[in-house]
C-alpha cells in the first residue's frame, strides 16, 4: 500500500482520460456503426491503456508493484461488481469471494476499503492509501470484459456494507 496521494490522483484523472478519449474506437469511422468486432477492440485498447497506467504509476517500488500484483490477482479471483443504492443513489463496489470460498465481502469507496490491510495500514497512514482491492475497484470497469452494477434498496445498504458474505 505505498501509494501516494499524487499517484492516487493521477491514478484517477488518467483512468477518467482513457474512457473519455476511447468512447469511440480509435481510428474508425464515427457514421459506421459499430460491430461486435470495434466494440471488441475498443475494450481491448481501453484494458491495455488501463494497466499501463496503473504499471508505470506503480512500478517504482517493491510496494508499488506488490499492490499492482495484488489488485490484478483480485480482479482474476475474486467477482466484482458496483452496487447502487435506491431511491439515494449511494455506491460502492462489492469484492465478493469468487474462487476463494473462505474469503469475506470487501466494500471499496474511493478513499476506503472494508478490509483489514486497509483498516492497519490508515492507522498510521497521513494521508489517502490505497489497497489491492481499491485500485482492483477502479480498473474493474475499464478491464473486466464484463462488470455489472446491482441496484439494492436504501433498507438494504447496512447489511450489504457489512462485511458479512451473502449473495446479492
Ligand atoms: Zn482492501
Amino acid at each position: 500500500m505505498g501509494a501516494s496521494f499524487d499517484q492516487i490522483g493521477a491514478l484517477d484523472a488518467l483512468l477518467e482520460l482513457i474512457l473519455e478519449t476511447t468512447s469511440d474506437a480509435d481510428g474508425a469511422n464515427p457514421n459506421e456503426k459499430e460491430d461486435g468486432e470495434t466494440l471488441a477492440s475498443r475494450e481491448a485498447v481501453v484494458r491495455r491503456r488501463a494497466l499501463r497506467v496503473v504499471n508505470d504509476l506503480f512500478d517504482g517500488d517493491a510496494q508499488g508493484r506488490a499492490l499492482v500484483d495484488g489488485a490484478i490477482n483480485v480482479l482474476d479471483t475474486r467477482r466484482l461488481y458496483r452496487v447502487v443504492t435506491q431511491p439515494s443513489a449511494r455506491s460502492f463496489v462489492a469484492v465478493d469471494p469468487g474462487f476463494a470460498a473462505a474469503a469475506k465481502r470487501y466494500v471499496c469507496f474511493d478513499d476506503f476499503c472494508s478490509c483489514p490491510g486497509f483498516a492497519q495500514v490508515a492507522a498510521d497512514a497521513d494521508g489517502p492509501i490505497l489497497c489491492k482491492h481499491m485500485l482492483a475497484a477502479r480498473l474493474a470497469p475499464l478491464v473486466l470484459n464484463t462488470f455489472e452494477t446491482k441496484y439494492i434498496s436504501d433498507a438494504q445498504y447496512h447489511e450489504a456494507i457489512s462485511c458479512r458474505y451473502d449473495p446479492l
